[in-house]
């Protein structure tokens, strides 16, 4: 699976957190897993959140996304671990008593209530008293925007609002963490986009933590703080986005967030945090190992992102220009390498090579990741 990804992070940094860090909202798997029969949905999940972030878990459909979010919300036990929040085992307490909330795909807004009384419903239900419940309702309604709209019932609003009043209702009880499955799903792309940035303001403004479960790609880089990818159960690789699209550590997250070449060979010596070789069809290149791909003579993997690779100068690995397409912000070329590859490159816009012609591609070493040549 591939996606383009919405922006090129030149460095591996984490975004800035909320002004003052919440104290609360910690949340911590300890090896959770669970099984469903013979199927193990979540396979030793550990994971720290640190309160006040953007959690977002990507990944494909049915890797136990969903699963690990309703363990969290107490709509299912773990078959094994334990979830913490700030300290305190969730274990046993029923879905009402634990102070998260959950936000569904489908918004599950009542219909025959309004807007007003659909953000009222889990107040009423801890029958805080009436003038409490209008306050809230009220600051939460100002807070996403629909403090007209709070007689309307929810067949009177368009998908957008809709998911908005879904959110002021998750966020009516105050949450330490707000868990989010699939909350922008049910929109369409450019509503999706725009919704987006509200979501992230909305989070930095009240500082609860969010977890975001996702599997578009764009979206986990434009909401996160950090994500965690996960395949078949397992926790991949967590970091911000800009760790996971620089230095992937498998071959499944580096296509997962963006384009990347990969080229196999085997391993030369060293191990990780190093530069290391990899002896290629294309020759022996030098790589970064950092996380450490596996022991000197295996097979290996370098991956490199086409913006990583230069093209027109006088050294390099020798190919010809296959062809060349104009992207508005830049140009993809397509490069047929010596023993029958294409490497794909990106550059900007402006006169290049014409097709057909002689060209070299470089890049510098740390500029490419080497990979462990298993498959995930
Ligand atoms: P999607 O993006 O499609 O929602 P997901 O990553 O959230 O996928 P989960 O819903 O967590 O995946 O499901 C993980 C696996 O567990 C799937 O194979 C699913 O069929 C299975 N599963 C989930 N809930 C149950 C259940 N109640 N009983 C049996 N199997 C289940």
């Amino acid at each position: 699976m591939s996606a383009s990804c919405p922006r090129r992070p030149d460095d591996v940094t984490t975004p800035a957190p909320s002004a003052t860090p919440p104290a609360t909202g910690r949340l911590r798997f300890e090896a959770v897993s669970k099984r469903f029969g013979d199927h193990l949905a979540v396979d030793g999940v550990s994971l720290d959140l640190e309160p006040g972030i953007v959690f977002c878990l990507l990944g494909p459909s049915g890797c136990g996304k969903s699963t690990l979010l309703r363990m969290t919300a107490g709509f299912e036990d773990p078959s094994a671990g334990r979830i913490l929040l700030d300290g305190q085992d969730l274990a046993g307490a029923a879905p009402h008593r634990r102070p998260v909330n959950m936000m569904f795909q489908s918004y599950a807004l009542f219909p025959h209530r309004t807007v007003a009384r659909n953000v009222a419903y889990g107040l009423e239900r801890e029958r805080l008293a009436k003038p409490e419940i209008a306050a809230r309702v009220a600051e939460m309604l100002r807070l996403v925007q629909l403090e007209p709209l709070g007689t309307r019932r929810p067949d009177q609003l368009s998908g957008g609002q809709r998911q908005r009043v879904a959110l002021a209702r998750a966020l009516a009880k105050r949450p330490r963490v707000l868990l989010l499955d699939e909350p922008l799903g049910a929109l369409d792309r450019s509503l999706r986009e725009e919704t987006q940035g509200e979501l992230r303001a909305l989070q930095r403004r009240l500082g609860t933590t969010f977890v975001v479960v996702t599997h578009d790609p764009a979206e986990a880089m434009v909401l996160a703080d950090r994500i965690g990818v996960m395949a078949a159960g397992r926790l991949v690789q967590v970091g911000p986005a800009a760790e996971l699209y620089e230095r992937p550590a498998t071959r499944y997250v580096a296509g997962l967030l963006g384009d990347v070449n990969l080229i196999e060979g085997r391993l030369g010596e060293g191990g990780a945090g190093r530069l290391r070789g990899l002896d290629t069809p294309l020759g022996a290149l030098t790589a970064f190992d950092h996380h450490g791909a596996g022991a000197a003579g295996a097979p290996g993997l370098l991956a490199l992102r086409p913006e990583r690779l230069r093209l027109g100068g006088e050294e390099g690995l020798p190919g010809t220009l296959l062809d060349a397409t104009y992207l508005g912000d830049k140009i993809l070329y397509r490069v047929g390498m010596a023993d029958g590859r294409v490497l794909r490159a990106a550059g900007p816009p402006g006169a290049g090579p014409g097709v057909g012609a002689p060209v070299r591609l470089a890049f510098a070493p740390e500029a490419a990741s080497l990979l462990a040549a298993e498959p995930a």
